[in-house]
């Protein structure tokens, strides 16, 4: 006969590294428990009876009976019974865990495995009534709202009133009353299909969480993180330890590192006398891991000790979920910690100053994203200093946002739809509040601590959140919220400091975020060694400069001449003098009036600068730009169009940035022609330079047939800069009207008209004629040869350019540490 396919693993046999087939969670499990680390012994279900149970709609046919040997086992290792009379009981969680963590999203039942019987029995074996009842209402309420989709208050209306009585008395006569209660309520809700057998359950059990995959808060959760929905779940089920046995118990989290500022040390919480799930759904308010009469010191250490090893075996940050059973530690979850974008930088450079992570892992340990956020504006300082709080609660995700406040998820969903800025105002949040929190920009919760659902999701979404503002209420019927004497509608404008967990009333200012920290510029330096690559600051103006300069970039470039006169008001005296020029173009006045403006655009950024090169781009009055911006365009002299069509025009403006260069002593400017296609062309800019003391000409490529001269066009030149929006919008031969920045390309690509969108991806054939521009580069390493990716060019181009060979690029500065560490996560 064929062996049947093993679907069900013990956590001690699975390959610990096999995140996809386990999950993250059973893998974590293994991996602990391989390490000696007390863990409940458990088996698990992969993810291939997942993608089974997805195509078929039922559970595999022989997951069951292999389910049941399993069972067998840790009825072995725990010395109890599942569903058996004679023995004490064994109950287990039934757990979800994909390969990808989704904290909160997906389902998991504790506690299953109590019948009557067994409730009796645990209450005798503890000599606690209390610990059965709350741990039998625990798994009717989880299993009600879980698997059969009820609300959990349909129990505890069920049982309310048997309680006492059984508390009183745990008999197994008084559980049966309660079950009676509890099934009668069931069916009353419509649920046709219901058992008090443990064996029935656990197979419902296995399914809902299977299903609970494909909850709409779990695909939201999926698509916003860019997960596929193919990853499936595996399923683990795991003998369960009680942090609810007595005052000695309890559960809590802990993170080796803290988790908003990435500083080395234990940071966590704990409940003493309750089980985990109260911890995560922030029903109770837990106290610090260090605070008296919580964790024992003992624990501690052994919590200190074993996470010390968990970062060793995972070479990062982990956040542990653990529970204290009487006077035993075991450990329920490792997984990389969520952390702040700042907690990120700090983590990996420390890693890697500590020996744990190599500079390769560590710059993948820093998002793009998060990098991004800590770039960020924050409220200004002095203004908060000046500024009296309305509301104090505790700081659970850093980030300074301002908008108006919103009271129920959807509609904040709706109101930041209509381009608003919503601070989500809520007693608590739960996953069903997922949509909201992605489109607020801050959220303030009444209740829970730093590890409720808000603070976790927010921590995770990098969005400003403040918990626990406990002098707030929240009147959900009145769409208002008191504090105190104050009541405030919705809509009142809140700004929020997640960082000190201060909300204030009224729109505070935003100032540009602080500069680039010691630990960000290391990590792109690892990038850029990595890399080999080199980056200029393109579009810098004089009063951005030393902005500019903090960046690092090799070099101003592409700076183009009349954004320098747009930033001096006197483009409008230039397209005058240019107009002049066209009629009659041998006239000295014009003449000098044009070398005045170059002069005068130039000068500042060159005293601004000293010491760093400026590449500066004549302008080009055929281009899209020049068309926008010269209203007479159609009526200019039609040599104007060509590059070096008015020789009155470019010497000009050569002599005026000679003059500026000469007078300021920036010795490094090299003037770029724009449009060119032959070396031809270049020659006789470089004459018109040479001859008034320029040595150094540069061209700007901006079509394919300049691209395919660019070898000869290197030869004679100091710099080549290839347009990497005029190179796209020519080679496709779209109009210049067409814009680039809202995106219109990408219902083009979903109605199948293109297989990918010119805006993000080069595509192969221009991916070769940027090889192409990569081997001359290659070839003439005295050359600057780059491509200039102006503002709003997607990050995946620049991305596509450095696979193509291109190892110079200038960008935006504000683009440019995203694009460092974009390419340094590349290579690999
Ligand atoms: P999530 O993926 O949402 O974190 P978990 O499977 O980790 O869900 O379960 C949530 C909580 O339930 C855990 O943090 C833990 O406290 C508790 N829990 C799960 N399994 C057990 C168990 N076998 N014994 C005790 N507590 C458990
Ligand atoms: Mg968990």
């Amino acid at each position: 006969a064929v062996d049947a396919p093993c679907l069900v693993h013990l956590i001690q046999e699975i390959d610990g590294m096999d995140t996809a087939k386990f999950g993250g969670k059973a893998a974590g499990l293994a991996r602990m428990a391989a390490a000696g680390i007390p863990v409940p012994p458990a088996f698990v279900i992969g993810t291939d009876a997942y993608r089974a149970f997805r195509d078929s709609g039922d559970l595999p046919e022989n997951l069951m009976p292999q389910v049941d040997r399993a069972m067998r086992v840790l009825e072995g290792h725990t010395s109890r019974s599942f569903g058996g009379l004679s023995a004490l009981p064994l109950l287990v969680s039934v757990r979800s865990g994909s390969q990808v963590s989704m904290p909160g999203m997906m389902d998991t039942v504790l506690n299953l495995g109590i019948t009557c019987r067994g409730a009796q029995r645990l209450a005798q074996e503890t000599g606690n009534a209390d610990f059965a009842v709350d741990t039998w209402v625990r798994f009717w309420r989880m299993f009600a709202e879980i698997v059969l989709d009820l609300e959990a208050e349909v129990i505890e209306h069920a049982v309310v009133s048997l309680l006492d009585q059984t508390r009183r008395e745990p008999s197994e006569e008084n559980f049966l009353r309660l079950e009676t209660a509890v099934l009668g309520a069931i069916v009353a809700q419509g649920v046709n299909e219901v058992s008090a057998d443990p064996a029935w359950q656990l197979r419902r059990a296995i399914a809902a969480v299977f299903e609970s995959w494909d909850s709409r808060r779990a695909r939201a959760y999926r698509a916003h993180h860019k997960i596929s929905d193919e990853l499936g779940t595996a399923v683990t089920v795991q003998a369960m330890v009680f942090g609810n046995l007595d005052s000695r118990s309890g559960s809590g989290v802990a993170f080796t590192r803290n988790p908003n500022t990435g500083a080395r040390e234990l940071y966590g919480e704990f409940l003493a006398g309750r089980q985990g799930e109260d911890l995560v759904s922030g029903s109770a308010t837990p106290s610090p891991l260090g605070a008296p009469g919580g964790l024992s010191e003992a624990h501690h250490r052994e919590l200190a000790d074993h996470g010390h090893r968990l970062e060793e075996m995972y070479g990062d940050a982990v956040d542990i979920e653990f529970t204290v059973e009487g006077d035993r530690l075991y450990f329920l979850q490792v997984r990389p910690a969520k952390r702040t974008a700042a907690a990120a930088v700090r983590i990996a450079t420390e890693l890697v100053d500590e020996g744990m992570l190599g500079r390769a892992a560590a710059l993948k340990r820093v998002s793009v994203e998060q990098l991004k956020k800590l770039l960020r504006p924050a409220f200004e300082p002095d203004v908060l200093v000046r500024t009296r709080p309305l509301l104090e609660g505790i700081g659970a995700s850093p980030g300074h946002a301002y908008g108006i406040a919103v009271l129920d998820a959807d509609r904040a969903a709706t109101v930041a739809a209509s381009g608003e800025r919503v601070i989500l105002v809520r007693p608590t949040t739960s996953p069903q509040d997922i949509r909201g929190m992605l489109a607020s920009r801050a959220i303030v919760t009444a209740k829970g601590g730093a590890l409720s659902h808000a603070a976790v999701v927010s921590r995770a979404l990098d969005v400003p959140c403040v918990v626990g503002c406990e002098a707030m209420e929240v009147d959900l019927a009145a769409r208002s919220f008191t504090v105190g004497d104050e009541r405030l509608e919705e809509g009142a404008p809140l700004s929020v400091d997640g960082a000190t967990g201060k909300v204030y009333s009224g729109l505070l200012p935003l100032e540009p975020a602080s500069q680039a920290t010691e630990q960000i510029d290391r990590l792109l330096v690892w990038a850029d060694d990595r890399t080999q690559a080199s980056f200029w600051a393109g579009s810098v103006g004089a009063a951005d400069a030393q902005t500019a300069l903090r960046q690092s970039p090799r070099g101003f470039g592409v700076v183009a001449l009349t954004e320098l006169m747009i930033a001096d008001e006197t483009l409008g005296d230039f397209i005058d003098a240019v107009n002049d020029l066209g009629q009659q173009p041998d006239r000295k006045s014009t003449q000098d009036r044009l070398a005045c403006l170059a002069y005068q655009a130039c000068q500042r950024l060159m005293l601004e600068s000293a010491g760093t090169p400026i590449d500066l781009r004549l302008p080009n009055l055929g281009s899209p730009r020049a068309q926008r911006m010269i209203g007479s365009w159609a009526s200019l002299a039609p040599r104007l169009f060509l590059p070096l069509g008015l020789k009155g025009l470019y010497v000009a403006l050569l002599r005026g940035i000679a003059d500026a260069a000469r007078e300021t002593g920036h010795a490094q400017t090299t003037p770029l022609v724009p449009g060119i296609t032959a070396a031809s062309e270049l020659q006789a800019f470089k004459r018109a330079a040479a001859g008034l003391g320029l040595n150094q000409v540069g061209v700007v490529l901006q079509s394919p047939a300049g691209i395919a001269e660019a070898h000869g066009i290197a030869e004679g030149a100091s710099a080549v800069w290839v347009d990497l929006r005029e190179i796209i919008r020519t080679y496709y031969g779209y109009p210049s009207a067409l814009s680039f920045a809202d995106d219109v390309f990408e219902t083009y690509v979903a109605d199948g008209y293109l297989a990918h969108n010119p805006r993000t991806a080069l595509g192969s054939k221009l991916a070769e004629l940027f090889a192409g521009v990569a081997a001359v580069a290659a070839h003439r390493p005295e050359v600057r040869i780059g491509v200039e990716c102006g503002d709003g060019a997607a990050l995946s181009l620049v991305e596509d350019l450095y696979r193509s060979g291109v190892r110079l690029f200038s960008l935006p500065t504000t683009a440019l540490p995203s694009a460092r560490l974009a390419l340094g996560q590349l290579v690999v």
